[in-house]
Parts: C-alpha cells; structure tokens; sequence
C-alpha cells in the first residue's frame, strides 16, 4: 500500500527557514509561488525576459527575477516552465548557481527520469507534484483546503530532502489532502503511459473511432456528436465520484448489460498487448527521445496531427453544436 503523509506529518517551519525561486508563473508556477508565500515562505519568482505572465506575478504582489538572479538568490529552486525547455533552462540559468546544500525541485519528473537534467552529488532532487490543475491548487488552498500531491526524492544529499519535499507540499496545500510517496520513475513513467494510453490518446481515438463508425453507417454527425462525445462528460464524472460501481449505478440495466459483453469486444487483449509495447517505449526512453527530437525539430508532424484533427468532422460538428448550448464555456482555452 501507497505510504501516505498529512499535515501532522510534514514541518512547514524547514520550507520557511529556506530561500524558495519558482521559475515559471503558468499553471502551476502561479499555485506554488502565491500559496508558499501565504504560508509564511521567502519566495521570489524567475521568469524570462518578455514573459507574458510577469506583469501578473507582480500584481499579486510577488518579485519578479531573471531566472539566474532567482537560482542565485534561492537554495530551493522549484522548475515549473514547460517539460520540453527545461533542460534549456536548467543550463542557461539554473546549473551554475547551484551550490552544495540547495535543493532542486520538479512538478514532474521527465527531464531527471530521462536524464535531459543531471544535477551535481551536492544538492537534494526533490518532486511535489500536485494531482490537479494549478489553478485548482490555488483554488483549494486559499479556501482551507488542498489538492493531494505526490512526493519523491531522486537524490538525497542532505539526508533530509523528503522532510523537505514533505515541508513544500505543506505550504502549497498538498498535506491538507493527503502526500502519496513516490519516485521519479514510477510518477513518470505512469504520468505518460496513463496521458498516452487511455486519458488523452485512448480517449481521443475511442471517441474518434465510435463517431466514424455512427457517420458511417448513415447517421448523422450531430447525433452522434452527442453519443460519442458530449455525453462522456456526465459518464466520467460518475467515474470520478465513486468508480465504475457508481456509473453502472446510474445508468440503465441495458447500458450496463452492454458495457460488460461490448466493452471488451472494443479493448481486447491485442489493445492490452499494443498497451505493454507503449509502455515498454516510455520505460526505455524511446517515447522521450522521439519527442524531444520532435519539439526540437521544429514540432512538423505535431502542428500536422493538431490541424488534420481539427478539420475532422468530429470537431467541425462540435463547434456548432456547443453553440447551442450556453453552459458549455470554450472561453479558457
Ligand atoms: P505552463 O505552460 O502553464 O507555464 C509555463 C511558465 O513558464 C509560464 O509562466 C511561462 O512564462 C514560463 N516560461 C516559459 N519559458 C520560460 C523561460 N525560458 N524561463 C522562465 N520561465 C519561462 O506550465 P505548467 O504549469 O503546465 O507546467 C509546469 C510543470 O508542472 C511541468 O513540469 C508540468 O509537467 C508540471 N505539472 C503541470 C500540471 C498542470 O496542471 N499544468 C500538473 C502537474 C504537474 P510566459 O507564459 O509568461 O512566457
Ligand atoms: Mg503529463
Ligand atoms: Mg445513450
């Protein structure tokens, strides 16, 4: 079983006695920095030059620092720019004002797992990852609450860097839900294959492939816009509040009934076989490899995936559709 931290367990008063930089102020970065700064931490944050995001990181009254000034000033030095340009980061402003006793933290565990960071002996490697949204995160801790994190430690210098990772996860909220322990390697590893196989890539081909086959057959899209897609919403949340148990709760005998003799029909165990291979990718670095080539080369076959999926009728159908229904908000994105 999962080893599992509270509030009674973590001492915030380590992450006060530190110097904490926060380089980046996008989803998460803006959670991390306002929420250890409201929980008594010296907080700075490092953001480029031209950063959209540093006008609002001094409004909500944080100091804004090139990230090498940041790196320099801070012994706890949290990563939260975007996975591809960290290594770039890390060795334009980060490497060189590391110094022995500081500690390096990530919200995600890509860059060390695959070895694009390879911080010195002397300094602690630390993960908080939170389970949710960093707006979210903000959310949950200004109303008393929090949202649960993650917690590793690849390297332990000091003796003293899960006490620490324990202390930082306190003051953004995360003890409040509950601290699960971790390593680089199971959070990373996990974190693709589940983004890759089921959450995003299993999912979007699934929905694909059953409105294809709708259309197909002579139906029209709109309906099975509805079928395929927009009601997926209304069967995750049940999934979401208690599981499979609670979905099957709430719809009908015949939909359960299908979902046991039809669903594993739809993922067989050549599904399961092609899912072992995924995963095998991701265990040996190919998957991280093949994408750092991409995003490096100019990301080609990505901006190609990203506009033949939006020409799909799928999408085209959808556009209209939620049109016709207010409460659906496109605003964020
Ligand atoms: P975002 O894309 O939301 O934010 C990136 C931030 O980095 C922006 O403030 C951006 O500034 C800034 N930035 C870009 N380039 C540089 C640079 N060269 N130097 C300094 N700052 C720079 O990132 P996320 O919050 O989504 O992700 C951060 C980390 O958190 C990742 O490791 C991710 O895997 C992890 N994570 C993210 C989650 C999420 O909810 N999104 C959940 C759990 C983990 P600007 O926009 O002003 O240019
Ligand atoms: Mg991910
Ligand atoms: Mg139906």
């Amino acid at each position: 079983m999962a080893e599992l931290f509270y509030d009674a367990d973590a001492d915030l008063s380590i992450i006060q006695g530190r110097k904490v930089a926060v380089i980046g102020y996008g989803s998460q970065g803006h959670a991390h920095a306002l929420s250890l700064r409201d929980s008594g931490v010296d907080v700075r944050v490092g953001l480029h030059e031209g950063s959209k995001s540093k006008a609002k990181a001094e409004e909500q009254g944080l100091r804004v620092v090139t990230p090498a000034e940041a790196a320099a000033e801070a012994d706890v030095i949290m990563i939260l720019v975007p996975d591809p340009i960290q290594a770039q980061v890390y060795e334009e402003s980060v490497k060189d004002n590391l110094k022995d006793g500081d500690a390096l933290f990530f919200g995600h565990g890509f860059n060390i797992r695959f070895g694009f960071i390879k911080p010195p002996a002397g300094v602690d490697v630390c993960m908080v990852a939170p389970k949710g949204p960093g707006h979210l995160v903000r959310r949950q801790y200004e109303e008393g609450r929090g949202v649960p994190c993650i917690a590793a430690v690849e390297q332990d210098a000091s003796g003293n860097a899960f006490a620490l990772a324990l202390s930082y996860a306190k003051g953004i909220g995360g003890t409040r839900a509950g601290v699960i322990k971790t390593t680089f390697t199971e959070e990373t590893e996990t974190d693709l294959f589940g983004e890759q196989a089921v959450l995003c890539g299993g999912t979007s081909a699934l929905v694909k492939a059953g409105f294809e086959t709708l259309v197909e057959a002579g139906y029209q899209p709109e309906i099975a816009y509805f079928e395929c897609l927009h009601e997926l919403k209304l069967i995750v949340d049940l999934m979401y509040e208690g599981g499979l148990e609670k979905m099957r709760w709430s719809v009908s005998e015949t939909a359960e009934w299908g979902d046991y003799v039809t669903g594993p029909r739809i993922i067989t165990d050549a599904t399961k076989a092609e899912m072992k291979k995924v995963l095998a990718e991701i265990q040996d670095g190919t998957f991280a490899k093949n994408w750092m080539d991409e995003y490096h080369g100019g990301l080609k076959k990505y901006d190609d995936y990203k506009e033949q999926d939006s020409e799909h009728l799928l999408e085209t159908t959808g556009k209209q559709l939620r049109k016709l229904m207010s409460w659906v908000n496109e605003e964020t994105m």
